[in-house]
C-alpha cells in the first residue's frame, strides 16, 4: 500500500537554521538560562471553536510536549480566556457612539467558566492526558486584577507618547475603556475617556455612561478599575507582566498575528533594556479565497467555502465521533504539520486539512 501524500510544502524560509519549529525559542532559552517555560495561547468564549482555532491550541500542546523533550525544560501551558469580548453593544441615539457590555459584565464570572468549560475542557483534558503537558485556564478578567498586570499599564502611560504610535501607526490614538461601575457598559472607542493624572501606583481617568453620565475611576496595582484595553495595548501588558515569572514565556499564536506582533516587538523597544518574548506562529486554516476561517465571515455568509468544508471545520460542536475522537484527529493532523518547519510555516485551506485527514485516516 503506498505512503500517504504528505503535504506538498515548499523550502522554508528557515531551512537550514530550524530543525524543528520549538528550536526557534533556544536562542532566548540559552541567554536567560531558563528552565521553565509556560507557552501563552488565547481561549475565544464568543462561540464554539472552529477548526482553526482548535489547531492552534493543539499546536500549543505539542510544542510544549517538544520544548519539554527536545530543550529539556519544564513546559506548562496558559490559556487566556477573552471574557473581555463584546456580548452587546448598543449606540446612543444622540452621538452615535458605540457602547458594549463584556461577556463578563453581561454574564457574570460562573457563566464565562460554564463557556470555557464546555468548549474547551474535554478537549484539553484529552490532548493534556495525551501529551502530559499541564494546562491552566486565566480570563481577562483575572489577569487585569492581578498587581503585576496593573503596574504593567501603569507603566505604559509613563511611555505613553512613543507607544501610542507604536500600537496605533496610523492615528497615535490607543481607544483605554473602563465599564461603568453601576453598570458595566464602556465606550467601545473610549471617545469621553480622559487621562486625568497618572503615576507609578496610581492613574486617575474620567469616563461617560449611556445611563449613568459622567463617572471617575482610578486604576491602583492593588485594585480600582476593571481595565478594558484594545487587542494590541492588552497583549503588550499581558506579555510585559507574563516576563515577570520565573517560567519564560512563549508566546502561541495563528500566524495572521505576525503582522501584529511586529508592533507588539517594536513596541516593546519603548521599555528600556525590554527584550520581547519568544513566539511561535501556527498555521492558520484557510478559506477558498485564501482568508482564514473567521466567525464573523461566517455568521454574514461570507466565508467562500468549497462545498466539501466538513460541518466540524466550521463549528468543532458538530465532530460527530467523541471529543477523544477529535482529539485524536487533532493530534495527528497538527504532528504531520509538525513532521517539519516546512509544514508547519504555511497556512492549509479547509480542502487540503480535509484531503489530510481522508488520507492519513485521522477519522478515526
Ligand atoms: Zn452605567
Amino acid at each position: 500500500m503506498p505512503s500517504p501524500e504528505p503535504p506538498a510544502s515548499p523550502v522554508s524560509v528557515t531551512v537550514g537554521a530550524v530543525e524543528h519549529s520549538i528550536d526557534v525559542i533556544r536562542p532566548q532559552l540559552r541567554t536567560r538560562g531558563a528552565r521553565r517555560v509556560a507557552l501563552y495561547a488565547g481561549v475565544q468564549i464568543n462561540g464554539a471553536p472552529h477548526v482553526g482555532t482548535n489547531v492552534m491550541q493543539t499546536a500549543a500542546f505539542l510544542l510544549a510536549r517538544a520544548a519539554r523533550d527536545r530543550l529539556g525544560v519544564e513546559a506548562g501551558l496558559r490559556f487566556g480566556a477573552l471574557d473581555n469580548a463584546p456580548y452587546e453593544s448598543r449606540t446612543c441615539p444622540r452621538t452615535g457612539t458605540r457602547y458594549e457590555r463584556s461577556y463578563h459584565h453581561a454574564l457574570g464570572p460562573d457563566r464565562v467558566g460554564n463557556l470555557v468549560k464546555r468548549f474547551y475542557g474535554d478537549l484539553f483534558d484529552a490532548l493534556s492526558s495525551a501529551t502530559g503537558v499541564r494546562y491552566t485556564v486565566d480570563t481577562y478578567t483575572a489577569q487585569q486584577q492581578l498587581p503585576a498586570f496593573r503596574e504593567e499599564f501603569l507603566t505604559s502611560l509613563a511611555h505613553w507618547e512613543r507607544l501610542r504610535w507604536v500600537l496605533a501607526p496610523g492615528s497615535g490614538h490607543v481607544p483605554i475603556s473602563f465599564p461603568c461601575p453601576q453598570c458595566g457598559w464602556l465606550q467601545k472607542y473610549g471617545e469621553n475617556t480622559r487621562l486625568l493624572q497618572a503615576g507609578p501606583t496610581a492613574a486617575r481617568f474620567t469616563a461617560v455612561c449611556l445611563d449613568h453620565g459622567r463617572y471617575d475611576t482610578e486604576v491602583r496595582p492593588d485594585g480600582g478599575a476593571y481595565v478594558g484595553l484594545t487587542t494590541l495595548h492588552r497583549n503588550l501588558v499581558k506579555e510585559r507582566a507574563a516576563d515577570r515569572d520565573d517560567a519564560m514565556p512563549v508566546i502561541i499564536k495563528g500566524a495572521d498575528w505576525a503582522a501584529g506582533c511586529r508592533l507588539l516587538d517594536e513596541a516593546f523597544l519603548c521599555f528600556p533594556g525590554a527584550v520581547p518574548p519568544p513566539r511561535v506562529f501556527t498555521p492558520v486554516i484557510l478559506s477558498e479565497s485564501g482568508a482564514k476561517l473567521s466567525k464573523s465571515l461566517m455568521r454574514e455568509g461570507k466565508a467562500q467555502l468549497t462545498p466539501d468544508t466538513a460541518p466540524w471545520m466550521l463549528d468543532a460542536t458538530a465532530w460527530e465521533g467523541t471529543v477523544g475522537t477529535y482529539a485524536a484527529m487533532l493530534r495527528g493532523l497538527v504532528s504531520l504539520m509538525l513532521t517539519e518547519p516546512r509544514h508547519f510555516e504555511r497556512g492549509y485551506t479547509t480542502a487540503e486539512l480535509g484531503r489530510l485527514v481522508r488520507t492519513h485516516g485521522l477519522m478515526g
